[in-house]
């Protein structure tokens, strides 16, 4: 069975001398790149990837004829901060020791599923305790296993002993070593740390440049990782032909993350004038994510999360937004990132209504989700928008979700590599 599954999908995936031929009618599509609406436009997916985007015509000759004329049509969404790889937050600090790999293997199989029906067909995947467990993901995912977004993952985070990317607070020696494999201590160190996480198959790498709010003892207004350590660490990514993105909450690490060459910021909760102008002056892009600061307050209250987590999500929720309002108003590159596993995977369009509350057009909410996401992953050429030579990936919406934003909560159709899969 497992075998006939298999050699079905291979030939799929080789076309077996045949090409896949999908062909969407639709009657509102989002441009994104120009930022307008355009109408009666069909798109040719061949293959995988689009091959054509011109007014419908007849269908060509045996393509699967896909009608969206009833809906918008929008690029698939990016998610650029998730952990779909990890058992999601809860009050139980030691959770992802006890569930082990094989069943965190298994919880992140749902949490791909639930988070590509939610129209997010791409995402940044910012960090699993678990080294490499991503790159299992990710991999089965491309290997057909499993259905699941296009992932980029980081292999684990980048972090200094007892930092914000360790788990805290238990006993001495209950954390395994491959739990604790980013941890690092000078910067040569974290460069060969970081040599490691590429050569297991990393796609970028995840730096923890302050405390977190969701780990024992940190501190999120404090620096962890240095400017020297950090720097080491990018210098070996772009080596790579990748790059660095830093947690940051606090001000000062925010700055030194910046000045040691990262690509993002993701949080930047406590970042001040000073930082978002330096972030606008050298193009880093920031990943605020905006709206899980209620759902902690909510559900983090009701289950009893640690008292430590809601005061620090306390500290950082409503300083964060009125900074993201500021970093609109100043033009500072931001993007769509929301830190999926702190609330249930595939709730990841609720952001967008808070992004377009504090000051975003809901065009440009859209557009940090698709274009901008897709220029900060550094894949460009392969998704964010719906263009000739991009994956065939793309989403239904019923109703104009730059009415109502909130309408992208409900998808009703998505499409991965011209395969209709919702
Ligand atoms: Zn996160």
């Amino acid at each position: 069975m497992i075998r006939g599954a298999l050699a079905a999908f291979a030939l799929c995936a080789a076309g077996a001398g045949q090409a896949q031929t999908s062909y969407v009618q639709t009657s509102r599509l989002i441009d994104v790149a120009a930022g307008r609406v355009v109408t009666n436009q069909c798109i040719t997916i061949t293959d995988g990837r689009i091959t054509a985007l011109a007014r419908c015509a007849t269908p060509p000759n045996g393509a699967q004829v896909i009608d969206w004329r009833g809906f918008t049509v929008l690029p698939g969404l990016i998610d650029l901060h998730t952990h779909i790889a990890d058992v999601g937050q809860s009050a139980d600090i030691d959770d992802p020791i006890k569930k082990g790999p094989a069943e965190t293997a298994f919880i992140g199989a749902k949490n791909a599923h639930d988070t590509l029906m939610a129209g997010f067909t791409t995402v940044r995947d910012v960090g699993t305790f678990r080294v490499f467990g991503d790159v299992k993901l990710r991999d089965a995912i491309n290997a057909g296993l499993i259905p699941g977004p296009r992932m980029a993952v980081a292999g684990t985070y980048i972090t200094i002993p007892g930092g914000g990317g360790e788990i805290n607070g238990l006993p001495e020696g209950r954390v395994p070593p491959e739990m604790r494999f980013g941890v690092v201590r000078t910067p040569d160190d974290a460069a060969q740390k970081a040599e490691t996480l590429f050569a297991g198959g990393a796609d970028f790498l995840k730096l923890i440049a302050t405390g977190a709010v969701l780990a024992i003892g940190t501190e999120p207004g404090q620096p962890e990782l240095t400017e020297d350590q950090m720097r080491a660490t990018v210098q070996v990514a772009q080596a790579h032909g990748s790059y660095a993105t830093a947690h940051a909450h606090g001000a000062e690490g925010i700055k030194a993350a910046i000045r040691a060459g990262v690509r993002s910021i993701e949080h930047a909760s406590l970042v001040d004038v000073d930082g978002l102008a330096l972030a606008k002056a050298k193009g880093v892009w920031l990943v605020m994510d905006v709206y899980n600061g209620d759902y902690i307050e909510a559900v983090g209250t009701k289950e009893g999360w640690p008292a430590e987590y809601l005061r620090k999500n306390r500290e950082t929720t409503d300083i964060q937004r009125e900074m993201f309002k500021k970093a609109v108003a100043m033009g500072v590159p931001l993007a769509f990132g929301t830190d999926s596993g702190v609330y249930p995977h595939g709730l990841n369009a609720r952001q967008f209504a808070y992004m377009v509350k504090l000051g975003m057009t809901p065009m440009q909410a859209i557009q940090s989700a698709t274009r901008d996401a897709a220029i900060v992953m550094m894949r460009d050429k392969d998704v964010g928008a719906i263009a000739v030579g991009r994956y065939g990936d793309m989403i239904a919406v019923k109703g104009d979700p730059l009415a109502d934003i909130r309408l992208l909560e409900q998808v009703a159709g998505v499409i991965k590599g011209g395969t209709l899969v919702r």
